[in-house]
């Protein structure tokens, strides 16, 4: 195929090439074997529709073993296979992942933070939470959300959804504190974002709750505003996500914990941990 269209394509497509080749020559890879086909896509695939709730278990027990992931590539999706560090996709525990990640220097952010926080809570979890990037508090003690918001996520977990803290788990798109808490940058985005799809791969949770703009409109490769977003289903790779505020704009503007409120009830609904009355 051909046309002004396509060309913009493989422009974008040579550029992302270009740099994938580059950080392989950093780490080393001198040349690609003839023939080697891409790594199978992620996910399973599945409609943009939460989980049957008569299907579901309590949100702590244990589960069987989830079946094997099958091709699902996201509907306009840039290919973000092409900066997935190899070895990635073999990891097979989150300590493995962990440990994968090591000393991480792959982005710029590596010199600012004083640790890596990866993620935290139940590693079968059925819901995760998806923030944005570690804090001062998290920087400090090495775990997502314990600041202000990080207080006011627990509440929604413990007071509102009745759940402890540990059967969820928690984690950021960014997995080091960005200086001066800006915005994280794409390059940085690229880096660290292949971490938190892989703790989903291997987490496998039933729902997705992406917490704030940035988390929300990196997982689902969109710039729609969040107050479009938020409170209704989308598909994250086969599993359902819900869109929320974030819990900072939230100390921001408590009028709106309404709103959160009735996204997080369609996350229990979805998980069947229903709402007394609903
Ligand atoms: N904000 C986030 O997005 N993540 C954290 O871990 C803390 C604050």
């Amino acid at each position: 195929m051909s046309g002004p269209g396509s060309q913009v394509r493989v422009s974008d497509l040579a550029a992302q090439l270009r740099t994938h080749v580059e950080y392989d020559r950093e780490l080393g890879v001198l040349g690609y074997p003839r023939g080697a086909t891409a790594s199978p896509p992620r996910f399973a695939a599945a409609p943009a529709t939460p989980p049957d709730p008569a299907a579901t278990v309590p949100p702590n027990a244990v589960r069987s073993a989830p079946s094997a992931p099958a091709p699902s590539p996201r509907p306009g999706a840039a290919p973000r296979e092409l900066f997935v560090p190899p070895g990635l996709a073999d990891t097979r525990s989150l300590d493995e992942l962990r440990s994968f990640i090591g000393d991480c220097r792959r982005c710029k952010l590596a010199g600012h933070r004083t640790q890596i926080v990866f993620g935290v809570g139940n590693p079968r979890a059925r819901l995760v939470f998806a923030g944005e990037a570690p804090g001062r508090d998290e920087d400090l003690k090495g775990e997502p959300f314990v600041g202000r918001a990080g207080q006011l996520l627990t509440e929604i977990i413990t007071k509102g959804m009745k759940l402890r803290r540990e059967d969820v788990y928690i984690a950021n798109v960014i997995k080091c504190r960005p200086p001066e808490n800006r915005n994280p940058e794409p390059d940085e985005v690229q880096c660290c974002e292949p971490f938190l799809v892989r703790q989903l791969e291997l987490i496998k949770p039933e729902v997705i709750v992406a917490l704030g703009k940035f988390a929300v409109q990196t997982l689902l490769g969109t710039k729609e505003p969040i107050t479009r977003l938020r409170g209704r289903w989308h598909d994250y790779h086969g599993i359902p996500l819900m869109p929320t505020f974030h819990p900072a704009y939230l100390l921001r503007n408590p009028a709106d914990k309404r709103l959160v409120w009735e996204d997080i009830q369609k996350v229990m609904k979805a998980l069947g941990i229903g709402v007394a009355g609903k």
